[in-house]
């Protein structure tokens, strides 16, 4: 995947970025890139796309990500036709999912380790939070330009993701752009995710390791969220472990251990509690090694080729859901008689389950009766 005879391709992320969330607003193609295959704006054939993407163009890349992240129909089919040609170049990057609460240095972290890897031959493409669209964090950061180093570097992809909308589609979206770095050859996909629950469960089944930042001394309202968090990571980082923060990050480590010790995995990998100061860059190629450990381990005892199956899997049946939902609620009779239904139960004339039976029964009479708009 590391074809030297690739040209380089380069982003920015412009600083700064308000409003609601627009990926042409957030990634420009930089003009040191490989250059687009066409004009910026004229439309691109499957083909084209496919060609920018395997080429690695930075251009051609980011058109391609609009285009999964479209929701009008005939983007939809064009993303579904290139992912089906670029099927065959996928599935060999190391796919990390780097989650913490806000403020615990995930993007530090992942500047510096996209630095570090880079500086190692290695292409990175960053699937990073952004700060425009997330509730948690858009008035703090969004005036911050993050991970400005990394978003100069010519092995680097930097992609802000919308942290908005419903979790299914945001899944789906995410999974197929990680399918478009894969083909364009970044061997090291680095996924953001913030917040907790389903969004850091949604991004575990998409990563083969899953790597949890916390800071000493968060604070006891973080506690569910770590609980939740730390049966599903692969190696916990205790960041700004740097200047007076020394112990209490040594102390939130060894704290951090024994949790885990409680919490059986069955898998043969204890994951490891590392200490790490993004900001001075101290640390992180400890994580990566134990990235590279874990990837040989899973590799040699078959569970990481098992994950990836369990979670074609689950993607399968998750977009089935998904699309039989959509169907189901864009049936004309279905989208005819739920108000009225609705009506009836609140009104005591029907039951919820004879509502169930009734509708259930019009939609299998004749599922095609979709209205398409
Ligand atoms: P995120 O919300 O998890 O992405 O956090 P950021 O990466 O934006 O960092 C939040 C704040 O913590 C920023 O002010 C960073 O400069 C600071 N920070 C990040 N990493 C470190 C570190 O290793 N040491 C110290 N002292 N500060 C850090």
């Amino acid at each position: 995947m590391n074809d030297k005879s690739r040209p380089p391709s380069a982003v920015r992320v412009v600083k700064g970025v308000k409003g609601g969330y627009n990926p042409q607003r957030c990634v420009q193609p930089d003009s040191s890139g490989g250059g687009s295959a066409k004009p910026d704006r004229q439309p691109l054939t499957t083909e084209d796309y496919a060609r920018g993407v395997l080429n690695r163009d930075s251009a051609v890349l980011g058109r391609a990500v609009t285009l999964i992240e479209s929701n009008a129909a005939n983007h939809q089919r064009q993303a579904q036709e290139l992912l089906q040609r670029i099927q065959p170049h996928t599935g060999k990057s190391i796919r990390v999912a780097v989650s913490g609460p806000p403020g615990a240095g995930k993007s530090v972290l992942i500047e510096a380790l996209g630095g570090f890897l880079t500086a190692r031959g290695r292409h990175v493409a960053v699937m990073a939070v952004d700060p425009s669209s997330s509730l948690t964090r858009g008035s703090i950061l969004a005036d911050k330009t993050r991970m400005a180093r990394l978003s100069q570097d010519p092995r680097a992809f930097i992609r802000p993701v919308p942290t908005g909308g419903t979790l299914g589609g945001v899944a789906r979206k995410t999974r197929e752009t990680m399918l478009l770095f894969e083909a364009a050859g970044y061997d090291v996909i680095l996924l953001e995710t913030v917040g907790a629950g389903q969004s850091e469960i949604a991004a575990r089944s998409m990563v083969d390791f899953f790597l949890l930042v916390l800071v000493a001394g968060a604070g006891d309202e973080l506690q569910g969220l770590k609980k939740g968090a730390m049966e599903i990571a692969d190696a916990v980082v205790i960041n700004k472990a740097d200047g007076d923060n020394v112990p209490a990050a040594q102390l939130a480590r060894s704290e951090c251990e024994s949790a885990l010790h409680y919490l059986a995995r069955g898998e043969g990998w204890h994951p490891p509690v590392l200490t790490a100061s993004a900001l001075e860059g101290r640390g992180v190629g400890e994580i990566w090694s134990q990235v590279e450990r874990f990837q040989r381990e899973s590799q040699a005892g078959g569970s990481w080729d098992q994950r990836r199956r369990e979670q074609a899997r689950e993607w399968l049946r998750e977009m089935l859901d998904q699309r039989i939902r959509e169907r189901f609620y864009r049936h004309r009779r279905v989208k005819d008689l739920l108000p009225t239904l609705e009506q009836q139960i609140q009104t005591g004339s029907c039951t919820v389950t004879q509502a169930v039976w009734e509708i259930l029964r019009l939609w299998e009479e004749n599922p095609s009766e979709v209205d398409e708009n």
